[in-house]
């Protein structure tokens, strides 16, 4: 028997009249959550599901759920969804994708006239990107708990507008209060916004989890002289100190092999001065693994060794910030693997280094994402591009992947 499958025209249609608004020169899309083009969006969206019988509801956070009543509305929905905000200078396929894709699947299902016994409800998140309102990911932060709405609320954009106003003025103020329902699992389609899936040239990645990351502020202390008279035998340079520091924290990360990054991506020395033997060194570390318990020793050790400094020096650590590993559903992840050999997709597992709405989800409930190559591992970039026969791929898992989650109360 032949699966079904999705209609890849309509997937193709959906995205580049989507990628029309907001349009950019370069083929990208500028779409801001809780803009005038946010709205519009949502709205031919809304028109798209609404032709195939989906009833929408928005929240207090802007959250957009479109619900397709299932042959047993008593029992749990299954969530697919993503996001449609974009980047200042984004691309067509982040988050979009993965909402548009949701949307294809319940088309394709209208085609055949196929009703699932659980309710279907597409989510499109409100503010994933975060490059508007700070933080990223805040509709589903609200949603889970793990941020609060009046915080959110509060966050002002480059010209001064709240969140709250910006949902009102944008329409995007829903009348339900935004908090987490139970769900029967939650799935998200992405891009992978990295470079492995083409490299390794797969089509499909199930995604086994997100990796957990750290962020430091290292200060290395000495003191500031003259740049002539003073020998070098003499100095307290932290500069110095760093030039033996970093090397060491490098090998240290390479210890905990493949999957351990470390990112050092701010560095300012103070004062900073040409002639000057400089006071601080201030850089920041970016520590991430899928594996926490792994990322915490890996934390440690390099702490550690960001202490062991010559006597001359000293240093002082501050946390910014720490998002802990995710391990999705093993159910889900069963599921996606089953629906992709189906299919005879190329697939391989791979870890998330980007966070996404469904870190939040998997919070609440089974949750698991499939990845799709995109080109050169692009993304956040107008250049933005996946290739159409992945983008029919990742559709069709998606597609099989939610049968087979309800199949046994199917047959
Ligand atoms: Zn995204």
């Amino acid at each position: 028997m032949t699966k079904i499958q999705i209609n890849s025209e309509r997937l193709f249609s959906f995205i580049s009249d989507m990628a029309q608004i907001g349009g950019l020169h370069n083929g990208g899309c500028n779409r801001q959550a809780l803009t005038d083009e946010d709205r519009i969006g949502r709205a031919l969206f809304l028109k798209w599901c609404h032709a195939i019988g989906g009833v929408s509801r928005l929240d207090s956070m802007g959250n957009l759920f479109v619900r397709f009543e299932g042959k047993d509305p008593t029992l749990l929905p299954i969530l697919m969804g993503s996001h449609l905000d974009t980047q200042p200078a984004g691309g067509k396929f982040d988050g979009v994708y993965g909402v548009l894709a949701a949307l294809e699947v319940m088309s394709t299902l209208h085609d055949q006239q196929q009703q699932l016994s659980n309710p279907v409800e597409i989510v499109v998140w409100s503010n994933e990107e975060g490059s508007r309102f700070s933080p990223a990911m805040s509709g589903s932060g609200v949603f889970s708990g793990q941020l609060t709405q009046s915080d959110i609320y509060g966050s002002l954009d480059d010209e001064g507008i709240s969140y709250f106003d910006a949902l009102v003025s944008s329409g995007q103020l829903g009348s339900e209060s935004c908090q987490a329902f139970p769900f029967y699992a939650a799935l998200e389609l992405h891009i992978e916004q990295g470079p492995i899936l083409e490299a390794e040239q797969k089509n499909i990645g199930i995604v086994t989890g997100v990796q957990g990351m750290n962020w430091y502020q290292i200060t290395v202390t000495g003191e500031t002289t003259h740049a002539g008279p003073t020998p070098m035998s003499m100095r307290k340079d932290p500069v110095q100190g760093l030039m033996t520091l970093l090397p060491q924290l490098y090998a240290k990360v390479a210890e905990y092999g493949e999957q351990a990054r470390i990112t050092i991506g701010k560095l300012t020395t103070i004062p900073s001065s040409t002639n000057t033997v400089p006071e601080h060194v201030i850089f920041s570390l970016d520590l991430r693994h899928p594996n926490q318990q792994i990322l915490n020793a890996m934390s440690d050790d390099v702490l550690a060794l960001c202490q062991t400094l010559p006597p001359v020096l000293s240093s002082s650590i501050d946390v910014l910030w720490q998002s802990p590993a995710i391990e999705f559903d093993a159910r889900c992840i069963d599921v996606i693997k089953t629906a992709s050999h189906d299919l005879q997709m190329d697939v391989m597992p791979i870890v998330s280094g980007a966070g996404h709405d469904s870190v939040y989800l998997s919070s609440l409930g089974p949750t698991g994402m499939i990845f799709v190559p995109c080109k050169d591992g692009i993304s956040h970039n107008e250049k933005e591009h996946v290739e159409p026969e992945h983008l029919v791929s990742g559709t069709n898992v998606l597609l099989h992947s939610l049968m087979l989650l309800v199949k046994h109360k199917e047959v």
